[in-house]
């Protein structure tokens, strides 16, 4: 291609509305245009770089044995209706486009295919010498994102590829996610991108396994634990650990003692003098179930801990049916006007004990007149600790379970690993913190989908049972951008040669010397000729904004047929080192041709 027939504008400046480096590099370097909230133009460049990651994806789900096929964007809500999703996803979470067509019928756009793929299977699977089988589809799907932020890191149009297994059994479908497992990491790493496998949350369905791809770079908006052993890595979300010892408790009575302006436990821990492991600090939540009841929740929890709210928002899913409810809709920190509309009298907050008493909560048909009291493994065995007394200004110090307060019996574990804490596998590794993006999903469904939209097969015993399924998704867009995030410097991008939009660029410093113009032409046909993807440089431009433009779109080598050219020699500069080399014009294509393919 010559960039004097394409559509090619490149920025000088950084645009405003991006915050992140790889967001603000493909915008100026005319990647991609925003053409509205979470919504973007892939522009040529951008295209062959997505297609190059969806080639790569189609080569290793098709050598892990799954088929391609291209489900439908436009989906009737009767499917989402039977699996139980669609209030939820159009309502709820608000994550599904939907949209009434002129004869009064209800659909969503696709944000993602469980429905339709298990209708099919349920159509077209009857026995178990069809088992197993995987299908995926790269297309592109929409979400109703709350934040759509950073380019295509989080859009509301966006490409992904999502691939179903269907299995017999539990064992099977271990195979079909082993296998998925291996074709990710090759994704990956024939993309050129570092990464590391975690261990994921699977949600309240419980008992599935499920592991999250990261691409390492600061602007991840995940948090990746690991030990340097290698044994161990989790998203903070799912991550487990041990958490610090405690302090013996410097109070051997029960006293009430006065605390004034102590409603942190910084401020507590000054004034009594005592470790934030010797604190028991009650939080309190706003749970909304989806039968319209909040839910006022108390979790005691030890004082220099956190609550981890997803790990909270599981355990509140599955006690969804004790509330004559399906599951949560949302889970927050009430603040002051929740507070106010779900209570009679003004809470003691920062002195809340874990017996608050019920009769705080106001009476109303949407209100549960009782505190969910949970109660976090790090506060179980804790003794003489330092607890809320009730009432501003007042504390409890010398307090245990079973003496002044009765232990509740809904205990969970439910805070937050962090970094610095000692791992569950071995105690002598220590969990270390990485940001990192998440380019891929792969999940053990287990029946949730085939039981209620009633996909069954006839297994060799001839009973009918439920599929059982897997499901593995790879963000196709957000992987392209993301190898952007890993690999930039202040000139530009620098793409890994098995997905840059083109291999080579050839620029000629000036287009109106004859000789430049012919040995580039010609170095341009013919690495064209041998698979090496060129572009050629022929605009009417100063060499130097040619050179700089070269930086910022990141194509791995540059051919300059400029001065050396008298010696029958071309500068070749390789985009990540920056090292020039002269090489003679008879030896150039050879030379690209032999390191593009070793790439
Ligand atoms: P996230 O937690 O980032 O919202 P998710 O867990 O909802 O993602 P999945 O349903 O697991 O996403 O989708 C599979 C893959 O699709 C993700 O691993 C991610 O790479 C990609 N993806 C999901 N949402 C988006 C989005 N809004 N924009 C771009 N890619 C996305
Ligand atoms: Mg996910």
């Amino acid at each position: 291609m010559r960039l004097s027939q394409m559509l090619f504008v490149t920025l000088r400046e950084d645009p405003a509305e991006a915050e992140i480096p790889s967001h603000k590099l493909l915008l100026r370097a005319g990647y991609i245009r925003r053409i509205g909230s979470g919504i973007y133009a892939y522009l040529p460049l951008m295209w062959r770089v997505l297609q190059k990651v969806s080639q790569i994806v189609r080569e290793e789900m098709n050598a892990a044995g799954a088929q391609e096929c291209l489900l439908p964007q436009l989906q009737p809500s009767e499917l989402w209706k039977e699996s139980g999703r669609w209030e939820t996803y159009t309502k709820a979470e608000g994550i599904m486009f939907s949209l009434v067509d002129r004869q009064q019928r209800e659909l969503g756009l696709g944000p993602t295919h469980e429905e339709v793929i298990t209708t099919v299977a349920k159509d077209m699977i009857r026995s178990y010498r069809q088992l197993p089988i995987n299908l995926y589809q790269i297309q592109t799907k929409f979400r109703d994102e709350i934040r759509p932020r950073f380019g295509l890191m989080r859009g509301r149009e966006f490409i992904m590829k999502d691939a179903y297994s269907f299995n017999e059994d539990e064992a099977s479908l271990q195979k079909s996610y082993e296998a998925m497992d291996q074709a990710y990491r090759n994704i990956i790493s024939r993309c050129g991108l570092a990464f590391r496998a975690v261990e994921a949350d699977s949600g309240a369905i419980g008992g599935s396994a499920s592991q999250e791809f990261m691409i390492l770079a600061e602007a991840g908006e995940d948090e990746v634990l690991y030990t340097e052993d290698g044994k161990y890595a989790a998203n903070v979300e799912k991550a487990i650990s041990l958490p610090a010892e405690v302090e013996t408790s410097p109070f051997v009575t029960y006293e009430k003692r006065e605390t004034p302006e102590c409603n942190t436990i910084e401020k507590l821990c000054k004034f009594l003098q005592c470790s934030p492991t010797n604190i028991v600090k009650n939080v309190l939540y706003e749970a909304v179930y989806d039968n319209g009841k909040t839910v006022l929740v108390l979790v005691s929890i030890r004082g220099d801990q956190d609550v981890n709210e997803v790990k909270l928002n599981n355990e509140l899913v599955k006690l969804a049916t004790q509330y004559q409810a399906s599951t949560l809709l949302a889970l927050t920190v009430p603040d002051e006007n929740a507070q106010k509309k779900w209570t009679k009298k003004p809470l003691p907050m920062g002195y809340i004990s874990p017996s608050l008493e019920d009769d705080y909560i106001a009476s109303g048909e949407y209100i549960e007149g009782k505190f969910l009291r949970i109660v976090d493994k790090t506060a179980v065995d804790l003794k003489n600790f330092v607890t809320g007394a009730d009432e501003i200004g007042y504390h409890l110090v010398g307090v245990n379970w079973g003496k002044e307060f009765k232990l509740q019996p809904l205990i969970f574990d439910i805070r937050k690993a962090m970094i610095g804490d000692r791992s569950v596998h071995d105690t002598t590794q220590i969990l270390a913190s990485a940001r990192g993006i998440e380019v891929g999903h792969i999940f053990q469904l287990g029946t949730k989908y085939s039981q209620a939209m009633g996909a069954t097969f006839t297994d060799e015993n001839g009973e009918e049972k439920p599929i059982v399924m897997g499901c593995y998704g790879v963000g196709v867009s957000r992987l392209a951008q993301a190898a952007v995030e890993q690999s930039y410097d202040k000139d530009g991008m620098i793409w890994p040669t098995a997905i840059a939009p083109y291999h080579v660029i050839v620029i000629v410093p000036n287009i109106n010397d004859k000789n430049q113009m012919e040995v580039a032409e010609n170095i341009y046909h013919e690495l064209n000729k041998m698979g090496v993807e060129t572009l050629l440089d022929d605009r009417d431009e100063r060499a130097g904004v040619k050179f700089k433009d070269a930086d910022l779109i990141g194509i791995p080598y540059r051919v300059v047929t400029g001065r050396s050219l008298k010696s029958g020699k071309v500068e070749v500069v390789a985009r990540k080192t920056k090292e020039s080399q002269e090489v003679e014009v008879t030896e150039v294509v050879n030379t690209l041709h032999s390191w593009v393919v070793e790439n």
